[in-house]
């Protein structure tokens, strides 16, 4: 199934069609609340014979469609896991919280359509247990400085309407002295984020690109404008924000793109209120162009040249990694307080060095240039 031209609706849960549940999730409270909030949307019991979740047909068809089928069910595994970067570039240490997998937004780049074994869009009930294994891990721990975020399965916002769980979450972090959550989205869904006493122990994020990129190749997500006035009403609430470039896409007129966004961030976000920036050009595991081109064949950026990386996945030739970080650094730098840290996301110290003069084991490593980032502004 192709998916063709771009449509936006404030809030992506007005994508979903169907909502199935597993049995064993049926009068969890989490379900009842969400089933209460999603009124109109249809809702189907899993069959419990065979405990088996919609058949949503071929994939990669069954990408499209996975995204507007919902499933609530518990996650038996682990919920708190180290980010799988990789040992070859420079890693920030975070960890991830596995809220749910899939998204309900559609960006041509997204790595989940090549990462993931089920299509269907999921969210996990059993948040009791999630916070439960979080306290373990600190408890056994107590010395370390945790970066948390939500956002690597998923988008940390995209479906908050219906679940509420920013507002749980952001309540249980604000007396965790050693710990601090990120939400990372590209929704502009922050209404449960106001009027909470949150500590300064969340960071609200958003991924930012040029208006082509977000116009062109990140479907059903908020608009730059949208992203945007959604970070100052953040800040107004005392948050503490952050902002990804990532991915960095090599396309026609990029400079001016990528000057105009952060021309437009600075514009209407106070500077002060930032943590941090990374920059991360695009990277790709070489099965999703083959599903990108299926489902987007509108898109013409992964049909520039990319080497391989010592990781495996698809990456621009160093040369223009190098220059597409310089022309966003130089403008970032103009704008942005000194004590906000500007990173390279999965680079190596060769890049680091060329960018920014250092390389991170000159100021301690990675880690801990955010955690001091952060640790500062608390
Ligand atoms: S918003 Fe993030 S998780 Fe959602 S489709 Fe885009 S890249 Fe993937």
């Amino acid at each position: 199934m192709m998916v063709n031209k771009r449509t936006t609706m404030p809030d992506p849960v007005g994508y979903i069609n169907n909502i199935h549940v597993e049995p064993d999730c049926i009068d969890h409270p989490v379900t009842r609340r969400i089933l209460a909030r999603a009124k109109k949307i249809p809702v189907k019991v899993v069959s419990s014979e065979k405990f088996s979740i919609p058949d949503l047909g071929s994939y990669p068809g069954s990408l499209t469609k996975g995204k507007r089928n919902l499933l609530l069910s518990k996650n038996r595994g682990k919920f708190f896991k180290p980010c799988p970067g990789t040992r070859e570039y420079i890693c920030c240490d975070y960890q991830v919280l596995n809220i749910g997998m899939n998204c309900a937004m559609d960006c041509v780049y997204c790595i989940l359509q090549a990462y993931l074994n089920n299509p269907h869009l999921s969210f996990f009930v059993n948040i009791e247990d999630l916070l439960a294994e979080v306290s373990e891990a600190f408890a056994q721990d107590p010395k370390r400085f945790w970066r948390i975020g939500t956002g690597e399965f998923t988008d940390s916002l995209a479906l908050d309407s219906l679940t509420g769980l920013s507002r749980g979450l952001i309540e249980f972090m604000r007396d965790k002295d050693s710990a601090v959550l990120e939400l990372k989205t590209k929704t502009s869904v922050i209404e449960n984020l106001e009027g909470l006493d949150h500590g300064g122990r969340t960071v609200v994020a958003w991924s930012l690109n040029t208006p082509a990129i977000v116009a062109n190749e990140e479907f059903r997500t908020a608009s730059l404008e949208q992203r945007l006035a959604a970070a100052a009403r953040c800040a107004s609430w005392g948050y503490k924000l952050a902002f990804h470039f990532d991915p960095i896409i090599y396309h026609a007129d990029w400079e001016q793109g990528y000057s105009e966004t952060i021309a437009r961030l600075f514009a209407m976000v106070p500077r002060e209120h930032i943590v941090w920036i990374s920059m991360g050009c695009l990277r790709y595991l070489p099965a999703l162009k083959k599903i990108a081109a299926y489902r987007f064949p509108k898109s013409k950026f992964f049909h520039e040249e990319f080497i391989e990386g010592l990781d495996g996945k698809a990456r621009y030739f160093r040369t223009l990694r190098v220059e597409m970080y310089k022309h966003i650094y130089v403008q970032l730098q103009q704008h942005a307080e000194a004590k906000t840290c500007i990173y390279l996301c999965m680079e190596n110290n060769e890049i680091w060095q060329e960018i920014f003069g250092f390389t991170p084991d000159d100021r301690g490593g990675l880690p801990k240039m955010l955690d001091a980032a952060v640790g500062e502004s608390i």
